[in-house]
């Protein structure tokens, strides 16, 4: 092993016993272990395995996603097929009833999913389809125990009053990329919107869950500079996409991350969010193929199970045989 790589282990030793005294990693120090060799990797991984068993034990996060309104979106964001803008490349569908929401967290909780998250596309439902959906998460609240989560687009003070006095406990609103990249991803409304929303949660005593998506053309910079914008804003939940590129959209022949670079990518962003739960999310069996446990063992502490928004998943109970074949207690719920 050449000097330089003695070098970059002495980092990571020090980045990780620096984080497991409650210090931070520093932006310079993340680009520096971006660049790490191919053989390195698997060290890095490691560190990144042990802050997440430091401060979160095995605790594991598996959420169940409803569809509970899709397409026909006025947004343009350019990895999304539920955008008019790109001919709405998805299914298209008003939202749906209660019972039909009912029945979807009823088979989440069946299946042992710890979470249970209603989201709809667009920006903001209407009134009358925020106000209905409200009855229908008080509903879902008191007949089936699961933890509620929505993602509904855009917030403002009423709206979070009504939806975490209904039952629901978690946010989610992805920041998808950095500040400076997501100008290249969607034209239709601001980064800072976005951060607006997230910001509203967090005034409101709720969990924010907020993520983005890699693989979208963004710059490893951009992509780091997405995981510290996170850690300043105190998420509590980051959902890691990875881009499956939907046809029709204009992405839809951008090539994704590999599996060692998606690894990469977790494992630098539990250094930055040593205490935040991590979830693998959409993409996730397209991208990561054979190393899904391994990114579970490389500072990843959660999944969503059971299918995502616009494309199906692999079966729940492989899902979670890996999950615990990998050290997990899929009992908790964080
Ligand atoms: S990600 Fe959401 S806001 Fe953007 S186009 Fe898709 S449904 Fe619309």
């Amino acid at each position: 092993m050449d000097k330089n790589q003695n070098v970059l282990i002495e980092l990571i030793k020090e980045i990780e016993s620096r984080i497991l005294d409650g210090g931070k990693i520093e932006r310079e120090e993340a680009a520096a272990l971006w660049n790490l060799p191919y053989n390195l990797l698997m060290k890095l991984a490691a560190a990144a395995d042990r802050i997440r068993i430091n401060f979160l034990g095995n605790r594991f996060d598996s959420c169940s996603l409803i569809n509970a309104k899709s397409g026909m979106c006025s947004e343009d964001c350019a990895f999304c097929a539920q955008s008019a803008k790109h001919g709405d490349a998805s299914e298209i569908y008003d939202l749906k009833s209660t019972a039909e929401i009912l029945s979807a967290a009823r088979a989440a909780k069946a299946f042992g999913a710890g979470r249970f998250c209603t989201v709809t596309s667009g920006g903001a439902l209407s009134e009358q389809d925020f106000d209905r959906l409200i009855e229908s998460l008080r509903i879902v609240k008191s007949e089936v125990d699961i933890a509620l989560d929505a993602s509904l687009g855009f917030l403002n003070e009423n709206r979070a009053a009504k939806l975490f006095g209904a039952g629901v406990t978690r946010y989610n609103h992805n920041l998808e990329s950095s500040r400076d990249y997501y100008p290249s991803i969607c034209s239709t409304h601001s980064y800072e919107s976005r951060v607006g929303t997230v910001k509203l949660v967090k005034s409101n005593g709720a969990s924010a869950c907020c993520g983005g998506i890699i693989g979208l053309g963004e710059t490893p910079s951009q992509r780091m500079d997405l995981a510290f914008t996170l850690a300043d804003l105190g998420v509590d939940c980051v959902p890691i996409n990875i881009l499956n590129p939907r046809p029709g959209t204009p992405l839809q022949d951008t090539t994704p991350p590999e599996p060692m670079e998606i690894i990469k990518t977790i494992a630098v962003f539990r250094l930055v969010l040593p205490s935040a739960t991590i979830k693998i999310a959409g993409g996730r069996e397209r991208n990561l193929g054979d190393f899904q446990a391994m990114a579970l063992r490389s500072g990843a502490n959660g999944m969503i199970i059971g299918g995502y928004l616009t494309t199906g998943g692999r079966s729940v109970e492989d899902d979670l045989r890996m999950v615990r074949q990998a050290g997990f207690d899929i009992s908790y719920v964080c």
